[in-house]
């Protein structure tokens, strides 16, 4: 199959849907792979890193959608984007198209089998193909709250890890999940006094038992969640509820609460943010302040470490490409777990929930 791999073209996405070693994974197996020039730029990856694992280079993206049988992005097609896709071509990136009914127009309307990375699923529950920006976004959350915590950003002017004879600093996650994982690890490593707050006991509970006694876990009400803010430094909101907005834990009257200087940083704001006073912001000003607390809410964290986020991509996302490359449609009926991925097919929404939430029928 010839397998293509444009440019992002979104705003400040500087990841690439195929790495140099994802590219030359797919030739060893007997596939044409074509990159849009400058695809690899924002990794350090350029052309002849490509050309080196066997690809070929397109001299632009309307080469790559004319030609390809399969095209592997990284965000969702734009309108001109969806314009060239057509019937009988996978598209492999992620979607989100509940929020997105134009989008989920345009890839009615062009007749493509698109496969949605955000809803392949895994044998455990999970979402692999979002785990590694979850992971990605998890540890970079501890650096946000590090850097905004300094007092020529607004905050407090506490060191996380504290120095011999001086307390750390505390950091507060709600939600332990994968996000709420990785960003302990982070905290800890840095020194800080770490607290993770869970509804789910389980979930307490192997933390409880990764970290042996390097965190203190607490079970999620509105009495932990409040006294647990109120002494924090900095407060990480990792919660999700698959499928619906992420719930308000950190109310403004709260903010009042809080040590003067402290930070927010809501990881969930993609959902709609955990705090009440979230709004989305950009790593061109990741930082706004409400009654004198700091709050980071930076969208698309993993866009500000593209190479390490492209390649952790790439290694999630290969095994099901392969066997999309290799197998084509019979991929998905031998795999359930990649069947959950298809969104779209031959102007069809496939996806129970997608359809659900534009109003849709399957
Ligand atoms: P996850 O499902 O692995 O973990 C979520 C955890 O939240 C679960 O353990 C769940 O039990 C817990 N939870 C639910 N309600 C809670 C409550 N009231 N109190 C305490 N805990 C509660 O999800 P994840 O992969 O860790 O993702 C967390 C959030 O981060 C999601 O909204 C995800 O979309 C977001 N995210 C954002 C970015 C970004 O760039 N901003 C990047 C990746 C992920």
């Amino acid at each position: 199959m010839r397998v293509g791999c444009p440019k992002e073209i979104k705003n400040h996405e500087y990841r690439v849907g195929l790495t140099p070693s994802a590219a030359r994974e797919y030739v060893a197996q007997g596939h044409d792979v074509l990159i849009e020039t400058g695809a690899g730029a924002g990794i350090d990856a350029g052309d002849a890193d490509y050309e080196a694992a066997g690809a070929a280079i397109a001299a632009d993206a309307a080469e790559i959608f004319r030609s390809a049988d399969m095209v592997v992005k990284v965000k969702e097609p734009q309108p001109n984007e969806w314009a060239q896709l057509r019937e009988g071509q996978i598209l492999y990136t992620y979607l989100h198209l509940a929020p997105d009914p134009r989008q989920t127009e345009g890839l009615l309307a062009s007749g493509v089998t698109a496969i949605a990375y955000e809803t392949v699923t895994d044998g455990r529950g999970g979402l692999p193909l979002l785990a590694p920006m979850s992971e990605v976004a998890g540890r970079l959350s501890i650096q946000a709250a590090a850097r905004a915590l300094e007092k020529a950003h607004g905050g407090r002017g506490v060191l996380l890890g504290g120095v011999p004879g001086v307390a750390p600093g505390k950091i507060v996650i709600i939600g332990g999940g994968v996000v709420g994982k990785e960003a302990a690890k982070m905290a800890i490593g840095l020194g800080a006094d770490v607290t993770i707050l869970d509804r789910s006991i389980p979930r307490l509970r192997d933390l409880d038992d990764l970290f042996a006694g390097r965190v203190h876990t607490r079970y999620s009400t509105k009495t932990a969640i409040e006294e647990e803010v109120f002494a924090a430094d900095a407060v990480i909101g990792a919660v999700l509820i698959p499928g619906a907005s992420a719930p308000k834990l950190v109310t403004r009257e709260m903010l009042a609460g809080m040590k003067k200087g402290a930070v927010l940083v809501d990881v969930a704001i993609d959902q709609g943010g955990c705090f009440e006073t979230s709004h989305a912001t950009t790593h061109a000003e990741p930082t706004f302040e409400v009654d004198g607390i700091v709050h980071y809410c930076v969208a698309n964290m993993p866009g500000a470490v593209p190479i390490t986020s492209a390649h952790a991509l790439n290694n999630a996302t290969l095994p099901f490409g392969l066997s999309l490359a290799n197998r084509k449609l019979d991929a998905l009926l031998a795999d359930p777990h990649l069947m959950h991925g298809l969104n779209v097919h031959r102007g069809q929404i496939t996806n129970r929930a997608v359809a659900e939430s534009l109003g849709r029928d399957m």
